[in-house]
């Protein structure tokens, strides 16, 4: 979390505030967030920001001449949108850029770790985008889920963002419950009816996630992101499709959370870390 629709939807919230406007400072405020040496921040100041979009979970702002600004909020990175920008430093703060229009721009850590970052590119190059797999409105990204034959698994497969770009844990966990395909299923194993299934549960998933991110206003400020979750994040619940209890698969940093009667006829998925506890 943050994932595709939450990137997006930010984007065009920044895009229709911010478009146009000059960028008069950037302030980093944890320098180790900044993952290029140049060209450097100050570079950018007095150039106008031409607009904002989104590739994968990076939020890119497009300035005057080309450069870009890439930000990845990661798990628990936030981004306040300030009218007009402050000067404190939240615990937790990572970069603010301001604009002439008095417009400041927040990029901070909710949580305690550090992993939110961001980028200053020089025209043509592309970053972390470079590594990229294809967007999920993207026609290739429903043919390699169509002809792919990986023997990884496919909730594997649309985590990577190498492979295809925008999902992670949260709706990957709803796109495979909404198909009644196992996490644990190897892509090459499924057939062509759940292959179509898979692609139109990420279709409908993100469509309907991104309409309700766009009834969001301002940044995307909130500590608690994603409670529309279908699954994701509700082990215990019941499934709402057919009521059984929500089961999970429990990994070091975070968990998969399934249906067995939906998804796996029944099978009790292995949970390596649970079975270790109970030894
Ligand atoms: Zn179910």
């Amino acid at each position: 979390m943050p994932e595709l629709p939450e990137m997006q939807a930010l984007a065009e919230r920044l895009d229709t505030a911010l478009a146009g406007a000059v960028l008069t400072a950037v302030e980093p405020l944890g320098f180790t967030a900044l993952k290029t040496v140049s060209p450097t921040p100050d570079e950018l100041v007095g150039t106008a920001l031409v607009g904002v979009g989104r590739r994968g979970k990076y939020l890119v702002l497009t300035f005057d001449g080309g450069r870009r600004i890439l930000v990845h909020l990661s798990q628990a990175g936030r981004l306040d949108l300030e009218g007009p920008a402050k000067v404190t430093r939240p615990r937790g703060a990572v970069v603010r850029f301001r604009f002439a229009d008095g417009a400041g721009v927040l990029v901070r850590e909710h949580g305690t770790q550090r992993k939110a970052a961001w980028w200053v590119l020089d025209a043509g190059d592309e970053g972390p985008l470079s590594v990229l797999g294809p967007e999920p409105d993207d026609p290739a990204f429903a043919e390699l889920l169509r002809t792919g034959d990986s023997t990884r698994r496919v909730h594997t497969v649309l985590r990577d963002q190498r492979t295809v770009a925008g999902l992670g844990r949260g709706y990957t966990d709803d796109v495979l419950h909404r198909a009644e395909i196992s996490p644990f299923a190897p892509l090459r194993s499924l057939t062509p009816g759940q292959r179509d299934a898979l692609v139109d549960a990420v279709d409908q998933v993100l469509d309907e996630a991104l309409s309700e991110e766009r009834g969001r206003t301002g940044g995307l400020s909130e500590p608690k992101l994603g409670l529309r979750f279908a699954v994701h994040n509700r082990v215990g619940q019941p499934c709402p499709r057919c009521a059984a209890p929500l089961l999970r698969v429990s990994y070091e940093s975070h968990e998969i959370v399934y249906c067995a009667p939906c998804q796996t006829k029944g099978k009790v998925l292995a949970d390596r870390r649970l079975s270790r506890l109970l030894r």
